[in-house]
């Protein structure tokens, strides 16, 4: 049986890189005051139409929803954001009067057309700093989502950012455009077409060649803008200079999420073709409320960790994990010895294997060389008799003879001056 279309098994040899984005993250966030949350995969279906908008492609062609045995109408999370407002509204996290910031990691689903780093099942991680409307916010995520990156050792990025204003300025310019393109409306693309009745900022990042021509001379919407708005984002864009963030304003981003307000980013890798928008987020500001809570301008991002993998996965240089210990044993006298030696090395924190092969112990001591172990702890006959382990060095072949009661002492100092063991 294969994995459904567009779903992956991280096996263990990919974990690794996993754990390392995910231990980097939460050091990162940690320092800057940022809590991990954890909420459900799945959500009421209504969650996603009154927050993402039902005129996105998310809402209108790529969730994956279904009616329970109770009759409820439910949706695997498309994204985090949305579970996370309701989260802060329904456990009244709001109720501390302070600013509260959160991060998640955690698959997300959408049906697409699966390709290089775009699933159906795929993974974010994502922050969210809530309750302020300051630019100063806005920088603090950017420059999280940079610093992660950094850490990372991912330098070939660019941010790109825009202003979409508020919503009477979108809506504003959303006439303007949309009188406007009505002029060419035969010259456009199908989906444009589709678009210009229910979502037309979304053909502003349409891919079609001709219609991008047409978009060219089209009203912009940064021209709708008030005052208050274009502070807000030249205030962001001062502080994207002093710290040195690459970025390019670029007109046509409006992102695909109708809550978003104010300042909208992507973080894009130049170093590959294929998917290379690797960050999306932006400010919202009505969202919360929008869902039912207290007025709470918020902003954040999240980061698709398929796409961050496969382009740090190269540079990430991360040891191969061998076990240290491998005990072998004749199998006919085992007795409390084993546990006795298992319990001494696990009290040391160093990993082991315990062989399972009921082979005879030469065979066993091939497995241990092939396992790449540094040593070998051998449990026969004799040593059972006479209390004591044979310690065979799989590299020299050269080998002790270690009285079990002496064996914590003899380990510790061989993990601290020998095994290279943190
Ligand atoms: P795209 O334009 O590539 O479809 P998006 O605007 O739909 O992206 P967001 O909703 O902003 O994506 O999600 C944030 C990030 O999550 C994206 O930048 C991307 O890295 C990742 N992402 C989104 N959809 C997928 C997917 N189907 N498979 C893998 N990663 C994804
Ligand atoms: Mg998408």
């Amino acid at each position: 049986m294969q994995p459904l279309r567009g779903t992956k098994d991280i096996l263990p040899y990919e974990i690794k890189f996993w754990q390392h984005i995910y231990n980097i993250a939460s050091k990162i966030l940690f320092i800057n005051n940022y809590h991990e949350i954890r909420t459900p995969v799945i959500e009421s279906t209504e969650l996603f139409h009154r927050s993402i908008g039902n005129f996105t492609d998310i809402v209108s062609k790529e969730m994956y929803s279904f009616i329970d045995q109770g009759d409820r109408n439910i949706t695997l999370r498309p994204e985090g954001t949305a579970s996370i407002a309701r989260a802060f509204i329904s456990n009244k996290l709001y109720s501390n009067n302070r600013i509260n910031r959160f991060w998640y990691f955690g698959p997300m689903f959408r049906y697409e057309r699966p390709q290089k780093g775009r699933q159906r099942q795929f993974h974010q991680l994502g922050i969210e700093c809530i309750g302020s409307s300051s630019p100063i916010a806005d920088i603090e995520v950017i420059r999280l989502a940079i610093k992660i990156l950094d850490e990372l050792q991912h330098k070939e990025y660019i941010v790109e950012i825009n202003s979409i204003g508020n919503i009477e300025e979108r809506n504003k310019y959303t006439t303007l455009l949309r009188n406007y393109l009505n002029k060419y409306v035969n010259d456009l693309d199908e989906d444009s077409k589709k678009r210009l009745v229910n979502n037309p900022l979304r053909i502003l990042d349409t891919k079609d060649p001709r219609t991008q021509e047409i978009i060219l001379k089209a009203p912009k919407l940064k021209e709708c803008l008030t005052l208050e708005s274009i502070n807000h984002f030249n205030n962001v864009c001062q502080h994207l200079n002093s710290l040195n963030i690459p970025y390019q304003i670029n007109d046509n981003l409006v992102r695909g999420l109708d809550y978003y307000n104010y300042t909208a980013f992507e973080i894009k890798t130049t170093s590959k073709n294929a998917q290379n928008t690797i960050c999306g987020g932006g400010r919202y500001d009505q969202l919360i409320e929008q869902l039912g809570g207290p007025k709470t301008p918020s902003v954040g991002w999240a980061i698709g960790l398929e796409r961050l993998l496969l382009i740090t996965k190269e540079t990430l240089s991360l040891q191969n994990q061998y076990i240290t210990i491998y005990i072998i044993y004749k199998n006919d006298q085992i007795n409390d010895d084993l546990w006795k030696i298992i319990k001494v090395i696990e009290k040391l924190k160093i990993n082991f294997e315990l062989d399972l092969s009921n082979n005879n112990l030469y065979k066993q001591l091939k497995k241990a060389s092939q396992r790449k172990s540094k040593i070998c702890l051998i449990l026969g006959e004799d040593e059972i008799n006479n209390q004591y382990v044979t310690v065979k060095w799989i590299n020299t072949s050269t080998q002790q003879r270690i009285k079990i009661h002496q064996l914590y002492n003899y380990l510790k100092y061989l993990k601290k001056h020998y095994l290279n063991l943190t």
